[in-house]
């Protein structure tokens, strides 16, 4: 037998539009993990804590230093449980990550099944896998992110009404959603001298002119000192997609080959097992991907920035009533949010397969298959399946929860 409750050791990327040193999140919370491994580097970008046992950053087993996978494949039956063995067999289906965003991720898709099943087959170094990769992301504080298509009408007023894009891009009459693949190629495939000069027309422009997207005003600068003048990316987020400011505790769905690219802010973000992207903005051209690769695997929903959102609901799983659920519309995982204030407790129902715990706020004691354990924000923790868990703070405690039932 294993015991069921794991504290994790995880470690982090350093992809370049990760926050610098300690003021990483992703950063701080590696280096949280009591006796752990990970020394923190002040010139260094942390951009992701990964959460779970994928291949390239794999958790470990915090007392033994054991591979998490290598643990689960020896007692797959206890921790994973049958009924996701039998669905999903022992690989973890779910990776949560806490990431820390200091400037916009590449514009990128990524691939449904079937896509990513022919791309795993013709090029395997690049796409490591043959899975689809739909995702959630929940606010931890303030966060900026474009995600999916504008109403099809607003993006149409833009590209009919503002002479430069009118000129330069040509959408005639109404925009339907295959012109809009059209022209987000068209945008993609310009010429950096091209993008330049609309960047420019449109810096020229005054905030009123672009009626009640004036947010394009304030941003077009800010992206374009991230990147470049040149990127197209600027244009095709600012041009063609929502841009929300979320709170605390909101949250998002982008199914496969949906469109987004996350501005900033520190976020957890839940996917399943899978590692593929297309990019083709906000990165240097040499890092971008086949333009027509990546418009024809474009989806059009989320179709706004409501429709984007994920709500949480109340789940029954918390027996106090402390915890909500955030569901997206797929099999692979669902995460439960768990708030308490001082002195509080919160009784987690047996759950019929695995979940990994992220402490995100707090101080307290998690407790489960006769094992205690203190809990502490930027504590991760396994749990296996068919455990009860009892969560009790000290002056309050935040977790959020990713879990797979089949
Ligand atoms: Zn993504």
């Amino acid at each position: 037998m294993s015991s069921s409750l794991i504290q994790l050791e995880c470690g982090c990327n350093n992809y370049p539009w990760g926050k610098k040193g300690k003021e990483s999140l992703a950063a701080q919370y590696a280096a949280s993990t009591p006796g752990g491994n990970f020394k923190l580097d002040e010139s260094k970008e942390y951009a992701e804590m990964w959460c779970g046992t994928y291949p390239t950053t794999p958790s470990s087993i915090l007392s033994t230093g054991e591979d998490l996978q290598k643990h689960l494949n020896a007692h797959a039956d206890q921790l994973i449980g049958p009924s996701i063995l039998k669905k999903h067999g022992t690989d973890l289906p779910f990776l949560p990550k806490i990431l820390s965003i200091a400037k916009a991720l590449p514009l990128q898709i990524h691939p449904d099944k079937s896509l990513a099943a022919k791309l795993h087959k013709q090029d395997p170094e690049k796409y490591s896998d043959d899975n689809h990769k739909p995702e959630i992301a929940v606010a931890l504080g303030k966060f900026e992110v474009f995600v999916g298509f504008k109403p099809l009408e607003k993006i149409e007023k833009l590209f009919t009404t503002i002479p430069v894009l009118k000129e330069k891009f040509g959408v005639k009459g109404k925009l339907e959603k295959e012109g809009l693949r059209e022209l987000v190629g068209k945008i993609l495939g310009a010429s950096d001298e091209e993008i330049v000069g609309v960047y420019e027309k449109l810096r020229g422009m005054k905030k009123e002119e672009f009626g009640d997207e004036g947010h394009i005003t304030d941003l077009l600068p800010r992206l374009a000192e991230q990147y470049d003048k040149s990127d197209p990316g600027n244009l095709v987020a600012l041009l063609t997609m929502n841009f929300l400011v979320l709170e605390k505790g909101d949250a998002i769905f982008v199914p496969a080959d949906g469109i987004h690219a996350y501005l900033s802010g520190n976020i957890v973000e839940c996917m399943a097992r899978s590692d593929n992207v297309i990019n083709t903005g906000f990165c240097p051209r040499a890092d971008r991907d086949d333009v027509s690769l990546f418009t024809n695997a474009l989806t059009f929903s989320p179709s706004s920035g409501e429709d984007a959102l994920l709500k949480p609901t109340s789940s029954n799983k918390g027996v106090y009533g402390k915890t909500k659920v955030l569901a997206p519309p797929m099999s692979e995982f669902n995460m439960l949010v768990t708030q308490l204030g001082p002195r509080d407790k919160e009784t987690i129902k047996a759950i019929d397969g695995p979940s990994v715990i992220l402490v995100t706020d707090g101080k307290g004691t998690l407790k489960a298959g006769g094992e205690v354990q203190s809990a502490k924000e930027g504590y991760i923790f396994f749990l296996g399946a068919g455990t009860e868990l009892n969560v009790t703070s000290d002056d309050g405690l935040e977790l959020h929860m990713a879990y797979c039932e089949a």
